[in-house]
């Protein structure tokens, strides 16, 4: 017998009915009892659509109104003093996004994002007196729910050391001492899914695929000793990585299943198969649960029979991970390209898959004919014709050192581009873009439809970026951009005029809370068939004798931001990217534009759990950097920005990329984040962000001059510049100009001190 089985299902809905549901209730358009009718509709959508797939276990709880490890907290109740004692639907949004439905604003917890993925998940807070007791029903009652429809319920529950380690504690103590207290709530949880019996829970613990110290290792044995007592089944769920070094444990744990990953790393089945029981079921995660390519199933049938050949127990078939990360349904997109659409699948595809995959292991005579057309698409991507592009594979293979080396060192550099540039200290500029009014969106949109001609929308582009010039000389700022009113999204503005990318209709994937991103696909080579930003950046730099900054999203950031070809390394990707961007920069130096920002946005993201994959990660990325950004002269000054704050364990790669100028997040921490770079002695130019752009409020120059006296107590001054954290296209021109006149006049406060 093998079994079918889910790690979890989007949750918003085909339509994002959830997204829109909780926002009109955050706006006080409908109240929590029609909310909870919206979601309970759409939890009881999505197991039939599970169910009529074919699916023996049925996953609950993965449905969240906002974060599932959040949810986790609040069942524990682990709650922050801040949001007070009694834990309701406001408690919960308050903690998740600072404010309920009364806009009664309170200090959000933590949001960060969710291992190598692009959801974010809000991160737990533990005292070191932290008390532990079950504070919510919702896991009982969606498993009750499930029932009454008569299937059979696998409850999902994030594991207490996973729980634990992506905990951020108050004051200074180990959170392993928290365990004692843990486990008995986790005890209580699995003891009531038992008397409503539930056999088998999945008890998630992703961590198993980093790196661990050993105190966290051997705290595995602890917790699945004790929980062993509890009257239920545990299947055991890693996935997004290998086991590793924790292989032999992990299979030796007293659990009755162990899932694997065996798509993010499909080398890890030897050692599993190695160290595990035959009395134990093994789950083997096959299709993948990150990425929206159709499965070779052959391919996955012939790793059945390699486990099938050592493995004598129970096998249960399932994706790689929770489905979450990819779009639900394929047949919503009426517009996409009828050959590229039938090499894809999508959750409610994948599901499909995976019976065929069981009906081949059963009966393999009645599986025949899917296989065969599985085999036949696998067959037909491989050899398309669209997939491919001679100039870019010949381009490709002309990489070599020259390419990734600007004319001479930084010192060089900074010289000739102060003689150019000749900027004051402490210099001023922004990150990019400027507020998104509602007339910008309208007139992108406009366009979009055939509503307005294209010399009408050019002109209105240039009148937004004319007037945003105009106020960046009135603010007296040193190094203006044009603003970016034409891209809707940074990413998406570049994938579309970009050869090689496909855009879908509907392809939501959940990102946090209510708000979602579209990944595009990259498909094929990448190339560039005309200039992309050239006449934005040309026309704003022929309105103004300050230097025009031209705005690019480098190639790293493309990628991790996309759902990428997995039929050849994602280093040859970022590559063919990077080459792409390579002609934009060197074309935006020749339209006359002194200074060029290369926003890698993502570059942190797309390092590998595992810390001995991070050198061949980091080499590739900070290459495709470089390919981009070395075409141009020592007096072209290259910018690059990082919206995040962790620095520390990769700032050897960062001042690798040699930009001649990093702009970073700081704001926030204070400056802290600042101390990576001082340890590490950075030799180039940095801009601290001391404007938090996340937030509503008006900065004071007294605040900003402070942060700058602490960054100049940190980095040489003649190093620093002064900037905002991000883009400020989410603020509003009200709010923006007082900050910027706030911001310069920091500056010149500390030029004239200076
Ligand atoms: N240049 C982009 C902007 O200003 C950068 C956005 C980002 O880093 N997320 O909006
Ligand atoms: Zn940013």
């Amino acid at each position: 017998m093998t079994k079918t089985h889910n790690l979890g299902f989007p949750r918003l809905g085909e339509n994002r009915e959830l997204k829109f549901a909780l926002e009109r209730y955050w706006r006080g358009e409908i109240d929590h009892s029609i909310l909870h009718a919206t979601a309970a509709e759409l939890r009881q959508r999505h197991w039939k659509l599970q169910a009529n797939s074919g699916l023996d276990l049925i996953p609950v709880g993965d449905f969240s109104y906002y974060d599932q490890v959040l949810d986790t907290s609040i069942m524990l109740g682990v709650i922050p003093e801040r949001f007070g004692s009694s834990i309701n639907l406001d408690t919960y949004f308050r903690m998740a996004r600072g404010r309920a439905n009364d806009g009664v604003p309170f200090r959000a917890c933590e949001m960060t994002k969710w291992f190598d993925t692009n959801y974010h998940y809000l991160v737990p807070e533990v005292a070191a007196d932290q008390q532990f007791e079950l504070s919510s029903t919702k896991l009982f009652d969606e498993t009750r729910e499930l029932q009454v429809l008569g299937y059979q319920p696998k409850p999902v529950l994030l594991g207490p050391l996973t729980w634990l380690w992506l905990a951020k504690t108050t004051g200074d103590f180990n959170k392993l001492d928290l365990l004692e207290r843990l486990l008995p709530a986790y005890s209580n949880i699995l003891q009531r899914l038992a008397y409503q019996d539930v056999e088998w829970v999945q008890i998630d613990e992703p961590i198993l695929v980093l790196d661990l110290p050993n105190a966290w290792r051997n705290a595995f044995e602890l917790v699945y000793n004790r929980l062993q007592s509890c009257p239920v089944k545990i299947l055991l769920a890693t996935y997004f990585g290998e086991l590793g070094e924790h292989a032999s444990l992990t299979c030796k744990l007293p659990v009755a299943g162990l899932h694997v990953d065996l798509v993010r790393a499909p080398e890890q089945l030897t050692a599993v198969l190695d160290n595990f029981p035959n009395h134990k079921i093994l789950s083997l995660g096959l299709i993948d649960g990150r990425n929206i390519w159709r499965t070779d199933l052959n391919a996955a049938l012939a790793t059945v029979s390699v486990v099938r050949e050592r493995f004598k127990g129970e096998l249960w078939l399932a994706p790689s991970c929770s489905l979450l990360h990819v779009p639900i349904d394929l047949e919503l997109e009426k517009d996409l390209e009828p050959t590229i659409k039938s090499w894809l699948a999508f959750a409610r595809q994948k599901l499909t898959e995976l019976e065929v995959l069981r009906l081949a292991i059963e009966e393999p005579e009645a599986a025949e004919p899917e296989l065969a057309a599985s085999a036949a698409a696998i067959r037909a991507r491989r050899e398309s014709g669209l997939t491919h592009n001679p100039a870019v594979q010949t381009r490709l293979s002309t990489i070599n050192d020259s390419l990734t080396q600007r004319q001479n060192p930084f010192p060089v550099r900074q010289e000739q581009q102060r003689a150019k540039l000749n900027l004051p200290a402490y210099p001023t500029t922004t990150i990019g873009s400027f507020p998104q009014t509602p007339e910008i969106r309208k007139a992108r949109a406009d366009f979009k439809r055939g509503l307005i001609s294209e010399a009408d929308y050019i002109r209105q582009m240039e009148q937004t970026i004319e007037f945003c010039v105009r106020e960046q000389e009135d603010l007296g700022l040193d190094v203006l951009v044009h603003g970016e009113a034409e891209r809707n999204d940074m990413v998406e503005y570049f994938g579309e005029q970009l050869d090689g990318f496909l855009f879908t209709a509907n392809g939501w994937v959940q990102s946090y809370g209510s708000r979602c991103v579209k990944p595009p696909i990259i498909y094929g080579d990448v190339s560039r068939p005309t200039p992309m930003t050239i006449r934005w950046s040309r026309y704003a730099q022929s309105l103004t004798a300050k230097p025009m900054k031209g705005m690019l999203t480098g190639p790293v950031t493309l990628l991790n931001w996309s759902f990428v070809r997995d039929d050849q390394p994602r280093a040859t990707t970022a590559y063919q990217l990077a080459l792409a961007l390579r002609d934009e920069v060197t074309d935006l130096e020749h339209a006359g534009i002194p200074v060029i920002q290369i926003d890698e946005a993502a570059f942190r993201e797309g390092l590998p759990p595992r810390q001995s994959r991070w050198h061949d990660y980091l080499d590739w990325a900070v290459r495709a950097f470089r390919i981009c950004s070395s075409g141009v002269k020592d007096s072209t000054q290259i910018h690059t920005h990082m919206c995040y704050s962790e620095f520390n364990d990769i700032i050897t790669a960062i001042a690798e990329l040699d930009a001649d100028v990093i702009t970073i997040e700081t704001s926030r921490s204070n400056m802290e984040l600042l101390d990576a770079f001082i340890d590490f002695n950075y030799p180039n130019e940095i801009g601290p962000g001391v404007y938090d752009i996340h937030s509503p409020n008006v900065p004071t120059t007294q605040d900003m001059i402070a942060l700058l006296k602490i960054a100049g107590e940190r980095i040489e001054p003649d190093k620093l510049w002064v900037n905002p954290d991000c883009g400020l296209k989410t603020r509003q021109w009200q709010d923006v100009k007082p900050s910027l006149a706030n911001m310069t006049a920091a500056a010149h406060t500390l030029r004239s001190s200076t």
